[in-house]
């Protein structure tokens, strides 16, 4: 799973929506979430963000992104 972590804030540049297969970006306010259940792990998101703001839950900063994303993926 990825995740969209603060970068984002602002940015919404939304070229990563367009390219996801299974459409699991849910858009807030001021930025993207994704939905860790729907997420496929595919990844080519990842290079279309000019944020740099998504990326793979596994990395230890992006560890205080991913109960964000799925909270937020819930209610948005
Ligand atoms: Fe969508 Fe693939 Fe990115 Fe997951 S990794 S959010 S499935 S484009």
């Amino acid at each position: 799973t990825y995740i969209v972590n603060d970068a984002c804030i602002a940015c919404k540049y939304t070229d990563c929506v367009e390219v996801c297969p299974v459409d699991c970006f849910y858009e807030g306010e001021n930025m993207l979430v994704i939905h860790p259940d729907e997420c496929i792990d595919c990844g080519v998101c990842e290079p279309e963000c000019p944020a740099d703001a998504i990326r793979p839950d596994t990395e230890p900063e992006a560890e205080k992104w991913v109960e964000f994303n799925r909270k937020y993926s819930e209610l948005w």
